[in-house]
């Protein structure tokens, strides 16, 4: 079996199992104890943490240990919008549920995107007005791939800042990004990104699920949604998951050290992809921008194909692929991010996502681009 869906889930990296490993049973002991083998383990998470802080240009401080990507989106939204009652945020019509779900309880509006799937910066200001207090947009698309361009959508919302400032409005504006998918293989620098918050996840870069971080520039304010005994500076409450926290930190060490080179080779076996359907396949049209892509991702809409068809005919024949996000691959509903980039719902039926990773192999993109043909032609 050919696995191509790592935008849903990515394997254990080896080192990160090692990693966790003596945090099961040698080193079980919960951190806020007070003997000498406890305070070891809240100093190996203390470590863990400059790790993380130092790769995303950050302080140790500023790192808040989640249960994965989505608990760390909800903190970002609801921290902020019940820290600002009566403020209303802005997040793009592309975003993950995780943070469409928490922006929609408070007063919110959606940013469009191009055709292409990128969001259309200039329209920012038609949203912003006084009592805006957080913007969200992920960095890159879970479905298509999409990069976003989050340093000149910061640039804005320095100029909002700056004018608000002159007109005696002391209301914060901050900007959160969700890196979830963009990890692997994007520099996630906090200040060159010019981002507040910034979500990681631990499930999508070879680390374990349930595991991940949001980073809280010091100075944002944001009110805790998970009460108990104040760890993570009292923001995510809740005996930390020690074996999570150190695979999460040894996962983005290891993404980190392999980046530029994992992003080169699986441009060459995208660029391969996007070729072979040009030349190939007449029915296919390749979703979202070739350029501003993930190296991983290949999204394409199939000429009046049941994607859920073609996903078992692939799967029959050894290739484990997406119909959209795994989310809501669950809901019978066609893809909002789909819709979003002017996709009809029988074109969004009619897409399948392939997601590349560290195991895909050029031999398994020919195979698999062959049998894609061959499955197409029933
Ligand atoms: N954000 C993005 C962009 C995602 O792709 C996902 C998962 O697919 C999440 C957040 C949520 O991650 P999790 O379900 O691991 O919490």
């Amino acid at each position: 079996m050919v696995y191509l869906d790592y935008a849903s889930a990515t394997p254990l990296d080896e080192s990160v199992l090692n990693a966790m490993n003596p945090y099961y049973i040698n080193k079980f002991y919960n951190p806020s104890a007070l003997y000498l083998k406890a305070k070891s383990v809240k100093q190996d998470i203390d470590n863990a943490r400059k790790n993380v802080a130092k790769i995303i240009g950050a302080k140790s401080s500023e790192i808040i240990f989640t249960a994965g990507g989505t608990e760390a989106n909800n903190l970002a939204i609801s921290g902020i919008m019940n820290t600002f009652k009566g403020s209303n945020c802005v997040i793009s019509k592309i975003e993950h549920e995780s943070v469409i779900a928490p922006a929609s309880i408070y007063k919110c509006t959606k940013l469009t995107v191009n055709n292409l799937g990128i969001m259309e910066v200039d329209k920012l200001n038609n949203l912003v007005d006084e009592n805006t207090v957080l913007v969200s947009v992920m960095l890159a698309n879970n479905e298509i791939g999409t990069i976003q361009p989050i340093k000149e959508l910061s640039k804005q919302i320095k100029n909002i800042r700056t004018k608000r400032q002159k007109n005696g409005n002391n209301l914060p504006i901050y900007l959160h990004t969700d890196a979830t998918q963009a990890c692997n293989y994007i520099d996630l620098h906090v200040s060159k990104l010019g981002v507040d918050l910034l979500t990681l996840n631990g499930g999508k870069i070879y680390g374990p699920k349930q595991s991940g971080m949001l980073f809280v520039r010091t100075g944002v304010k944001l009110q805790s949604q998970i009460l108990g005994g104040n760890q993570e500076r009292t923001l995510r409450s809740g005996t930390e998951n020690v074996p999570g926290i150190i695979g999460f930190a040894q996962a983005l060490i290891k993404t980190e050290s392999i980046k530029t080179s994992e992003a080169k080779r699986l441009k060459e076996l995208q660029n391969c992809a996007f070729e072979f359907i040009a030349k190939n396949l007449p029915g296919v049209t390749v979703n979202g921008s070739l350029k501003n892509r993930l190296p991983n991702n290949i999204h394409i809409t199939v000429d009046s194909k049941d994607n859920e068809r073609m996903l078992m005919e692939l799967d029959e024949r050894g290739f484990m692929c997406a119909t959209g996000s795994a989310c809501s691959a669950s809901n019978d509903k066609p893809s909002h991010v789909l819709s979003a980039i002017g996709l009809t719902d029988n074109q969004a039926r009619s897409s399948l996502r392939i997601t590349l990773g560290r195991q895909t192999t050029k031999k398994d993109m020919i195979n698999f681009l062959n049998t894609l043909k061959e499955v197409i032609l029933l």
